[in-house]
């Protein structure tokens, strides 16, 4: 079982003629209202690719909250430690994109940065049940150490995604964390090394498990991963496909490699399973709608 610790957002995006600039009121194309959040899109993904999957969340009493909680339930993701602020509102993305396919985007936490190191020691009992433990950064920094210490001492497959770059993280992190799974922005936000080719992100992989981190990948979008791990540096091309849109790749990677963990396969497997559904998702629009089942991951792989 994989349990998600980790934000659950409602993105509004609106489709405009440009971005708007300070002052400035325009007419939109289209509205859209999806599900969202690096936890929520990370957790479907897991469930999706044939793991079982609980969400560790923060909701708002609203309408928000009450449909982001039904769209994990008809993914069959365990909702039982879904809580729900009395205050706060559910999370939103305000999100516009252009005509060109370049976007704004302005997050207000709400319920998610009401997550509490308290709901983890609550959950402590479903955080035993899980195989693999994955967390983000959207969530307050002392829930995210709450979440990646209790996995380290339940003895658990501990995953950080340290998304999104907010700059380095406490070292001592590192050393709760099996895999660290950054993509280039934020590998650069972690370690102020700059990061344009596979080599330098194996210097930055190697910082990194200098202080502390035992398995690195960084996630490199089209030219696919750098593998730091105990067994050697490895560049793992990705599979070519015509990118459609590749919001969420990075989700979709996190949590298909999470869920081929929880399966016991081997590291190799879980990445290359990993990439292909990646791959699948760049192929298609959105987010969460893009991400792939094991199905369609297992049929694009033979
Ligand atoms: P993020 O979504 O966090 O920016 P990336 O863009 O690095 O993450 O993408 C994550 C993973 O998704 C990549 O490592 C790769 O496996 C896959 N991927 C992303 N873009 C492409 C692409 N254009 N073609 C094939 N695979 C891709």
């Amino acid at each position: 079982r994989v349990v998600v610790v980790g934000s659950l957002n409602m993105d509004l995006v609106a489709r405009v003629p440009r971005l708007p600039v300070a002052g400035e009121t325009l007419a939109g194309y289209t509205f859209t209202q999806v599900a969202g959040g690096k936890g929520g899109n990370q957790a479907v993904a897991a469930a999706r690719l044939g793991a079982g999957v609980a969400m560790i969340g923060c909701i708002g009493r609203d309408a928000n909250g009450a449909s982001l909680r039904a769209g994990l339930l008809a993914e069959g993701i365990d909702c039982a430690a879904l809580g729900e602020s009395a205050s706060a509102a559910t999370g939103v993305a305000l999100i516009v994109v252009d005509e060109a396919g370049r976007n704004s985007i302005v997050i207000v936490a709400g319920s998610n940065g009401a997550l509490t190191p308290e709901d983890i020691a609550r959950h402590e009992a479903l955080l035993g049940s899980a195989d693999v433990v994955v967390c983000q950064l959207e969530t307050p920094p002392e829930t995210v150490a709450a979440a990646l210490a209790a996995g380290r001492r339940l003895n658990k497959t501990v995953i950080l995604n340290p998304a999104p770059a907010t700059g380095p993280v406490p070292r001592e992190w590192l050393a709760l964390v099996d895999y660290l799974i950054p993509n280039e922005v934020e590998a650069a936000a972690l370690t102020g090394l700059p990061i344009g080719s596979p080599q330098e992100a194996a210097a930055a992989a190697a910082a990194l498990r200098e202080q502390g981190a035992r398995n690195v990948l960084i996630t490199l979008g089209a030219a696919g991963i750098l593998a730091a791990t105990e067994d050697g540096t490895m560049h793992l091309p990705a599979p070519k496909v015509t990118a459609v849109d590749t919001t969420a790749a990075g989700d979709t990677f996190i949590g298909a490699f999470a869920a081929e963990l929880a399966r016991r396969s081997s590291f190799d497997t879980a990445v290359r399973f990993a990439q292909h559904a990646a791959a699948i998702s760049v192929t298609r629009a959105g987010a969460q709608p893009s991400i792939p089942t094991r199905h369609e991951v297992q049929a694009f792989a033979v």
